[in-house]
């Protein structure tokens, strides 16, 4: 027997009227490529992405076709995030940091038909758009009096577009499993892979992102994601603040610069931001410079890849409370967050900022656990370290056209690459990608530990612990160092800031000052890179011991 309860779609496009009904006058602040500071409100934001549906359908978009994006946070990106998914179509959010072969290979792959690019990206597209097969046109996201010089065919201005299009749009009724936007993943071996979204996922997930042992989002918020919206839709943020009714503050294209991101937490009054580790160390470095303070803002979700100790209490200091979070872009991404259990208070300080540093607790709707090389799922006991997997409504179940689809298994579960423990409060912490683990004799050494270590030393900007073949272990670590500018700090002294927090055995062998650590795309240290650097390196005969 079925139940009586309506059967209402969870779509994409009942979100920004949810907004535009309830929340009609709380803003949208994005700093622009070109213009400065930009702010208008959900009512607004609503009228121009209808705009926006009829310019595609002029265009001659018709359902599911791809329409990529190659820009920064701003509230074009929003409006064509609503207007495509609105439609029928499907929102590619390219990554423009991929190297020029992969994006070739993304677009095409993709079969998009429209790049829609802010100015800044004119010229890399400019050097692409020859190899590109199904290109029709180039929408630049700017005013027509900005609109630049370029040699790309076809090349469209936006505010052209929405000015010539009624304000008010007839949306289609979607089926909820209808793909919404589709982002890759630029894996560490062979082509990126894309995720396709769903109306039903990304709405689920923008309602998990708001409960209260998640981010805790309410209309009491403005938030900040200084995360690309080229990335996993900018961890979700531009569904769930209107969704939840809170202020949205879009960095646009200044998302490195510290002064920028503490203006817009001061001004705009940001209570939450969210981003990688690397983006908030910078605006720690320009408040070490210059003083100042981050007053409204109160938590800090930071994820991507493991949050160092130090950079906790760097916060703290400032009475922003850091919540970890981990998560993918084939999981839309959040699935895992730290938020204190009620019986924690009650510890010794020190044990509740051990538990405040591992990588967090699960929630509802994403189901996980930790398996064997056999797949038999090891216990939830802080001591067992297995590979995790992972199902939910928001999970992808297997990639754009199919390929790669060896991390999924035949109940469901997706293999997320990461190892980790969980421990009987269902903390998890992740150890390593399965790729960067560090095997010394037989056993295990977990990367991410070593560099939260080293980069709590102070003089150490940034850190990577990899593994170096070794004769007698098999392999032991190497930890790479770039140092501070002017920093002068040495080997033994980093070494020492091992003392009494690892076993013996895990300290690395060597120290490796190099002037530049390697990232990939979306910000993260490319141990591959790394690894293939230090290739044939050899430790010092000391090292053997
Ligand atoms: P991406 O799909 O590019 O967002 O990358 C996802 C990967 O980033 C995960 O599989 C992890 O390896 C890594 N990652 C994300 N968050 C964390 C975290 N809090 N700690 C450690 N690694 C993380």
């Amino acid at each position: 027997m079925h139940g009586l309860i309506m059967e209402r779609e969870l779509l994409v496009t009942d979100i920004l009227r949810h907004a535009r009904r309830n929340h009609p006058n709380v803003e949208i602040v994005s700093e622009t490529v070109d213009a400065g500071r930009h702010r208008y409100t959900y009512a607004e934001a609503y009228e121009r992405t209808c705009r926006l549906a009829h310019a595609l359908d002029r265009l001659g978009a018709r359902r599911g076709d791809r329409v990529a994006t190659l820009a920064w946070n701003t509230y074009r990106h929003f409006e064509l995030y609503f207007a495509t998914a609105g439609g029928g179509t499907v929102c590619h959010t390219i990554n423009p940091r991929l190297f020029p072969d992969q994006l070739v290979y993304i677009i095409n792959h993709a079969e998009d038909r429209w790049v829609f690019l802010d100015s800044s990206f004119v010229e890399l597209a400019e050097s692409l758009a020859d190899r590109l097969t199904g290109i029709e046109a180039w929408v630049i996201l700017c005013d027509r009096d900005r609109m630049p010089e370029t040699t790309l065919p076809n090349a469209l201005c936006y505010e052209d577009l929405l000015a010539e299009s009624p304000g008010d749009y007839d949306w289609p009724a979607l089926d909820e499993r209808t793909a919404s936007g589709l982002c890759y993943t630029s894996g560490t071996t062979g082509n990126p892979k894309g995720v396709l979204y769903s109306h039903r996922g990304i709405v689920l997930h923008a309602m998990a992102f708001a409960w209260p042992d998640s981010n805790d989002l309410s209309m009491r918020d403005a938030i900040m994601p200084v995360v690309p919206m080229f990335h996993v839709n900018a961890w979700g943020s531009p569904f769930t603040a209107p969704m939840h009714g809170a202020k949205l503050v879009l960095p646009g294209p200044r998302m490195m610069d510290g002064a920028v991101l503490q203006s817009l937490i001061n001004d705009e009054g940001v209570t939450i931001a969210l981003g990688v580790p690397t983006i908030w160390m910078a605006l720690m470095q320009h408040l070490r410079e210059h003083g100042g303070n981050l007053e409204p803002m109160n938590r800090v979700v930071i994820g991507g890849s493991a949050c160092p100790a130090a950079l906790m209490d760097a916060f703290r200091d400032y009475g922003v409370r850091v919540r970890h979070a981990w998560g993918m872009t084939e999981m839309s991404p959040l699935g895992i967050i730290n938020t204190p259990r009620p019986e924690f208070a009650a510890w010794p300080e020190e044990q509740q900022r051990a538990m405040d540093a591992k990588t967090g607790h699960g929630f509802f709707g994403v189901e996980m656990k930790i398996v064997d090389d056999d797949d038999n799922e090891l216990p939830w006991n802080g001591e067992a370290v297995g590979a995790l997997k992972v199902r939910g409504p928001w999970v992808c179940r297997s990639y754009y056209r199919g390929e790669g689809s060896d991390a999924h298994d035949e109940a469901g579960w997706f293999n997320t690459g990461d190892v980790a423990s969980i421990d009987e409060y269902g903390f998890a912490q992740i150890t390593d990608r399965n790729k960067d683990m560090i095997k010394s004799g037989g056993e295990w050494i977990g990367s991410i530990e070593l560099e939260n270590i080293a980069v709590g030393c102070d003089g150490v900007a940034e850190a990577a612990a990899i593994a170096v073949a070794h004769p007698k272990w098999g392999e032991r670590p190497l930890l790479v160092v770039r140092r501070d500018v002017g920093s002068r700090v040495d080997e033994a002294t980093i070494l020492g800031e091992f003392d009494g927090k690892v076993p013996r055995w895990w300290v690395p062998d060597a120290v490796a000052f190099v002037d530049e650590i390697p990232h990939t795309a979306t910000g993260k240290i490319s141990k591959l890179t790394l690894r293939e650097r230090f290739a044939d390196y050899r430790f010092a005969e000391s090292g053997d011991e």
